[in-house]
């Protein structure tokens, strides 16, 4: 018992398996990297903003391996409760031992902890971050009966779009004002070129010409388009043209067809790839 309980207390103690080993490719759109140095100096919660697709992620990965701290993600959905945040006692064999969930990992082990699109997570559940955000640095493990204090280097980083969630859901104002907030767009122009080239390969012309699809289908945002085409998806079209892919097949599969079922709106949108890439 003695042995396995090593094993268990290693296994989730362990911080390699935690840690972002390679640089990842981050352009920055500003002087963001010296305020998340700044904000993570104080630990201060960070919340990330900006529509899907627009380097959130890749920024608060870029920032953990550029501190050397560990970095646990969790993606938020609905379903999602307290329990799968914090953690759960499990039957086996041995009878019941208690699991820690990934935000109390983080915590104990000091990581930086990253709630992708938080507002997919009820409230019920959104309300345990509370107390590891303020001064307390805690976390109450009620079922477990333990109050865990965050480890120094923890920190919690929180993402959502504010675009196209904020009628159905938003995040509320006492869960608001406990970060310090970064606002994301899509890429200037010759930022976003840069990242295309830097992500798949290609030329910088082939990657500007898929910069000005882009930005032609931003412009349809509100006139059809819920989001205009992410830079996630820009990457997309321009790994199949590296690969060998023709430019306008790219487009079509990578671009247009993910974002929209409605047919005018996708005429327009391959027209315009027509007209670019002529
Ligand atoms: P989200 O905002 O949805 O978290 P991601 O961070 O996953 O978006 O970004 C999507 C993709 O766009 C990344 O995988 C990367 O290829 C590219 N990307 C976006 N912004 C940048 C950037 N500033 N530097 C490098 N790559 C970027």
């Amino acid at each position: 018992v003695e042995r396995r309980q090593y094993f268990w207390r290693r296994a989730v103690t362990d911080k390699g398996q935690f840690r972002v080993l390679d640089e990842p490719f981050y352009q920055p759109q500003g002087n963001e990297v010296a305020l998340y140095e700044a904000a993570y100096a104080a630990r201060l919660p960070v919340m990330v903003k900006g529509p899907t697709g627009c380097g959130k992620s890749r920024f608060i990965e870029y920032m953990a391996w550029r501190l050397g701290k560990p970095l646990i993600t969790i993606a938020c959905n609905e379903d999602m409760t307290a329990s799968d945040l914090v953690g759960r006692y499990l039957l086996d064999a041995n009878g019941t031992r208690w699991l820690d969930g990934p935000l109390t990992t983080a915590a104990r082990i000091g990581a930086i902890c990253y709630l992708d699109e938080i507002v997919e997570a009820r409230q019920d559940t959104t309300v345990v971050i509370h107390p590891l955000t303020d001064h307390r640095r805690t976390l109450p493990l009620d079922k477990k009966g333990e109050l865990l204090r965050a480890h120094p280097d923890f920190q919690l980083a929180i993402s959502y779009n504010p675009g196209y969630q904020s009628l159905m859901k938003d995040l509320k104002q006492s869960t608001k004002q406990r970060f310090t907030a970064f606002e994301f767009e899509y890429p200037a122009a010759a930022l976003e070129i840069a990242i295309l080239a830097g992500e798949s390969g290609i030329d910088t012309v082939t990657a500007e010409q898929l910069v000005n699809v882009g930005a032609a289908a931003r412009r349809l945002k509100g006139h059809g388009l819920d989001e205009g085409i992410s830079t996630r998806l820009l990457v997309y079209a321009a790994t199949l043209i590296r690969a060998g892919v023709s430019p306008r097949e790219a487009c079509r599969m990578a671009l247009v067809r993910p974002i929209t079922d409605d047919r005018d709106i996708r005429d327009t949108l391959d027209h315009a790839i027509d007209a670019i890439f002529a």
